[in-house]
């Protein structure tokens, strides 16, 4: 087991150094952690009647003063003029713009000193939305593998159908497979965007997001500019900071770490102002922002993200210790397991802060047997953890990515990026990891 602060000091320099920005808050010239902002940062209360929590602005549209007032709001939300420095940006109606979900937005840009934010209704509404306002027909899409399950439909089974291509390499560690995938000739000429999944989902594979940027940088052209999107939702928005690191857009299923209870589903995008401003115009035709009340529900979560994180990658590291010396367990895929050898270790050391909670691992399986049998007896065995897919909760979860959240991945695909029947996903939540520890091993005696 590698100690994660040793192994995380050039991700944690490069985030400090991202921190001192001109118009970041600060307090007698110190810049504010974003935790300490969490409970107020883009909310005055005093518009409110004083009320120290934000309202729900629960409203489908907003009164205008007056005719001229109505005009000017929608001159500027529709781009025909810029905004006057006096002027208010005025609500207009809720799927465009809300206090709710204006305030969540603002307040979430600072865990990646994004400029801007743009959140929706879902992780994958969030990451449709964004390829549909980055790709074109005849563009391709450069993708790592795996992804997860729905985005790996997207981009390979409706993408298509408006004339988007797509090639996969494998999330290896090795820079020589993003090289690969991209000199094919037909996939040089046309791609536009580079979309990584790292941790990725279930294999906690590592990509260089460094080396994207890079390869992105090299194919982009005057005319054409190759993006890198990252979904970021096994580590971020604490443990990861893809913008950080040259990336153009970070993604996240807001449903998993940001939420964090289990209660809602949401999704966000991050990055410079005018991607997200044409990210935002495509969300306003698509209808896929978040409403109000689950706005109201992340700002509430967002409270207490850095103690839920920091607490269930602790949870988390104790779990993958004792899954690895346990007899019925063939092997573990967690990164604190990661060895010096190891294709992922550099990246680990580059670009993450913390191992993060998520604990994937395959159950030894009898001689003839795919795992598939010992997989489900473990899982019907387990009393504290709670059957389900999902992830990043305060409740531990367990599922099998095989059967269930990557079902719809092409078998050979699943095969070949080692989703086997015999994988069993974790994601810990916040129960004391002892209560944990006993469950699994309980459950374990079953298989
Ligand atoms: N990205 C990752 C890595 C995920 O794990 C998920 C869902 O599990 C999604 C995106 C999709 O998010 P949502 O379920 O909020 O639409």
């Amino acid at each position: 087991m590698t100690g994660q602060s040793s192994l995380a000091d050039g991700a944690r320099r490069a985030y400090h150094d991202g921190m001192i920005q001109d118009d970041y808050p600060t307090l007698d010239g110190r810049p504010l952690s974003p935790e300490s902002l969490m409970m107020s940062y883009g909310y005055d209360p005093h518009l409110s009647e004083g009320a120290v929590k934000p309202p729900i602005f629960q409203t489908s549209t907003f009164v205008f003063r007056s005719a001229e007032e109505g005009k000017a709001f929608f001159e500027i939300a529709m781009g025909e003029r810029p905004r006057g420095a006096a002027e208010p940006m005025g609500l207009i109606y809720s799927r465009l713009n809300n206090p709710n979900l204006e305030i969540l937005e603002d307040r979430l840009t600072l865990w990646d000193r994004a400029e801007a934010c743009a959140v929706f209704s879902s992780g994958m509404s969030a990451i449709a939305t964004t390829l549909l306002y980055l790709l074109n027909p005849g563009d391709v899409i450069v993708h790592s593998e795996p992804l997860y399950g729905g985005t790996d439909y997207l981009i390979k089974r409706i993408l298509p159908r408006f004339g988007i291509g797509n090639a996969g390499f494998r999330a290896s560690g090795r820079a020589e497979d993003i090289q690969t995938a991209l000199a094919q000739p037909e996939v040089a000429e046309r791609v536009a965007v580079i979309f990584v999944e790292t941790p990725a989902n279930p294999t906690n594979a590592l990509v260089d997001i460094g080396a994207c940027v890079a390869a992105a940088r090299l194919l982009s052209t005057p005319t054409r500019r190759v993006r890198v999107a990252v979904d970021n939702t096994f580590l971020g928005p604490l443990f990861q900071h893809p913008l950080q690191m040259g990336a153009d857009l970070v993604l996240y299923s807001a449903t998993k770490f940001i939420g964090g209870h289990s209660d809602l589903i949401a999704g966000a995008c991050l990055g410079p102002a005018d991607l997200i401003e044409g990210v935002k115009g495509m969300r306003l035709m698509l209808g896929t922002m978040a409403d109000a009340h689950t706005s109201w529900l992340l700002l509430r979560s967002l409270e207490t993200l850095k103690v839920r994180m920091e607490a269930q990658a602790a949870g988390a590291r104790r779990v993958a210790r004792f899954l690895a010396q346990h007899p019925k367990v063939e092997r573990v895929y967690y990164p604190g397991l990661l060895a010096p050898s190891d294709a992922g270790y550099d990246i680990f050391k580059k670009q993450c802060l913390s191992t993060g909670s998520m604990v994937t691992f395959n159950v030894r399986a009898m001689e003839g047997s795919d795992g598939e049998a010992e997989a489900f007896r473990f899982l019907n065995a387990l009393k504290l953890f709670h059957l389900a897919v999902s992830l990043g909760g305060t409740e531990s979860l367990a599922e099998h990515p095989y059967t269930m959240t990557h079902a719809d991945v092409a078998l050979e695909d699943r095969l070949a990026m080692g989703i086997t029947p015999k994988m069993v996903r974790l994601s810990i939540g916040l129960e004391s990891p002892e209560d944990l520890i006993a469950d699994l091993g309980q459950a374990l005696r079953s298989v």
